[in-house]
């Protein structure tokens, strides 16, 4: 079976708008400047893109060309692209750049040949500086390229360089330059490494597949509890409607967990798709707010709860539709929006008087049972929490009351579970839409999962699941028996 090249690319070179470009391409896109360009994709080798953007812009704000990279030594340029892979070999690569440059007129190279005399620059790299930094035709042949041309089979071929010598030869030129960010981007969300999404692919049809396991969606039924674990997750979906097109029933049946609470769903049940209305291997129970398009929780639950509550019988947040709860035989599991105190903290009296009543309405229900409450927060805890907390000190989120109320509640016992296992910065699970803010890993850890005091020998796990896309939030997930 033979493809058709054409459709191929032009189809997902339309696809992959919607994803994530790849790190280097976007700092072209930022700075048009060849110098960064290089010095990125030098870091970019075996790390991944959210490193390189956060370790290049550390690296850009002390580096702006050949001469302030020339001025720091060796240990600074490690410790400034820390934890890039490689960095040490990396810094020592970038430390001799500049005296390595000299015999180009301190400019970069535009030629493949010239480009791989520098130190750290493979064909690879050389190749992606000459189509991102120039705009000029050449093959950049990541492992993605490789693999996947091979999937075609529209190459066979056993190494990356004899793919780009295949390429060469066959491939139409006007596709060169933009083939590596087509397939880095489609290689990273969809036709990945192991188990690809074929199930959502829009070049399925007519794809051979050759040597591929294609990812099986679980079946509802599949049971989800391994060794009595379960598995919970949280997600602002900022839109219920709105995440719907961009895969959310996929993503469900994907994560497999036991129960999904979502918050800010924005919507009455009655004006959601029969898709959302009812996913297969789920009862959904909705808390939306009296105001339409605003705020509102719904939890998805494989197991029938024993008792649902609405709220917490007060009428300023019930209306809001901000907690919503399901009682099971052993625990409680509480979902919750908490405001947001707003720009000049206009709301805070009100989030403050939010925080109080939430804490009480979970230590009532603590006294019963386990409580595992979850959901947007709307506060970053500590300074690890947000990457830029100096700044953030009088904002909404990160003000001083609120994040005394997070100790409080913290202090009172209660367990936040992500912290449990993690102590590693830049853990986010919010961004704003704005600055790209996303890509470069600007953004604040806000959404938790907490346990009561009493409970902890049932959390087995925590994360952040910052590779799933659709929202300005990512979801946290909790595994607990
Ligand atoms: S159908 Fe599967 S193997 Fe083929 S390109 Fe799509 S995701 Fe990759």
């Amino acid at each position: 079976m033979s493809i058709d090249i054409n459709h191929f690319i032009t189809t997902l070179a339309r696809e992959v708008e919607k994803y994530q470009v790849p790190v280097v391409d976007l700092i072209a896109v930022q700075t048009r400047d060849p110098f960064k360009v290089l010095v990125a994709t030098i870091l970019s080798a075996r790390t991944k893109d959210e490193t390189t953007a956060k370790a290049a812009s550390r690296l850009f704000k002390k580096v702006t060309d050949l001469d302030s990279l020339a001025s720091l030594d060796e240990a600074t340029i490690a410790k400034l692209i820390y934890p890039v892979g490689f960095y040490k070999n990396k810094a020592k690569y970038l430390k001799k750049l500049p005296a390595a440059l000299d015999r180009f007129g301190s400019r970069i190279p535009e030629t493949v040949e010239e480009l791989v005399t520098l130190p750290g620059v493979g064909r690879k790299t050389a190749n992606l500086v000459v189509a991102v930094a120039f705009n000029r035709p050449a093959i950049c042949v990541d492992t993605h390229v490789h693999r996947i041309m091979n999937i075609w089979g529209y190459v066979e071929t056993k190494s990356p360089l004899e793919t780009e010598m295949n390429l060469r030869r066959k491939l139409p030129e006007k596709y060169w330059i933009k083939i590596n960010s087509i397939l880095v981007a489609f290689g990273q969300a969809t036709c990945k490494p192991v188990r690809p999404h074929c199930d959502r692919c829009v070049i399925e049809k007519y794809c051979p597949k050759i040597g591929v396991t294609p990812r099986k969606l679980p079946s509802a039924k599949k049971k989800t509890k391994k060794n009595g674990v379960n598995k919970f997750i949280s997600w602002n979906v900022n839109g219920l409607r709105a995440i719907e097109k961009k895969g959310f029933v996929d993503i469900m049946h994907e994560l497999d967990a036991e129960a999904v609470c979502l918050q800010e769903i924005k919507a009455m049940p009655e004006q959601l798709p029969k898709s959302l209305a009812h996913i297969k291997g789920y009862k959904a129970y909705w808390h939306p707010a009296k105001r339409k398009g605003y705020a509102g929780v719904c939890t998805y639950t494989k197991k029938e709860p024993l008792n649902v509550i609405y709220g917490m019988d007060i009428v300023e947040h019930d209306q809001e539709g901000r907690v919503l709860t399901l009682e099971f035989d052993s625990y409680f599991l509480v979902n919750a929006y908490f405001p947001n105190a707003q720009p000049g903290l206009v709301r805070l009296d009100y989030k403050l008087a939010f925080n109080r009543d939430i804490h009480n309405f979970v230590d009532r229900l603590a006294a019963q049972k386990t409580v595992v409450i979850c959901g947007d927060f709307n506060v970053a805890h500590k300074p690890i929490d947000l990457a830029n907390p100096k700044q953030n000190e009088k904002n909404p989120g990160y003000s001083l009351p609120e994040r005394q109320w997070m100790d409080t509640f913290i202090t009172a016992g209660y367990i936040d579970t992500f912290r449990k296992f993690n102590q590693e910065p830049e853990q986010y699970t919010w961004w704003s839409y704005r600055f790209n803010a996303r890509a470069k890993n600007i953004g604040w850890r806000i959404d938790y999962f907490c346990v009561d005091p009493a409970s902890e020998t049932r959390i087995k796990n925590a994360g952040i699941l910052d590779n799933i896309l659709g929202s300005d939030h990512c979801p946290v997930s909790l595994d607990f028996v």
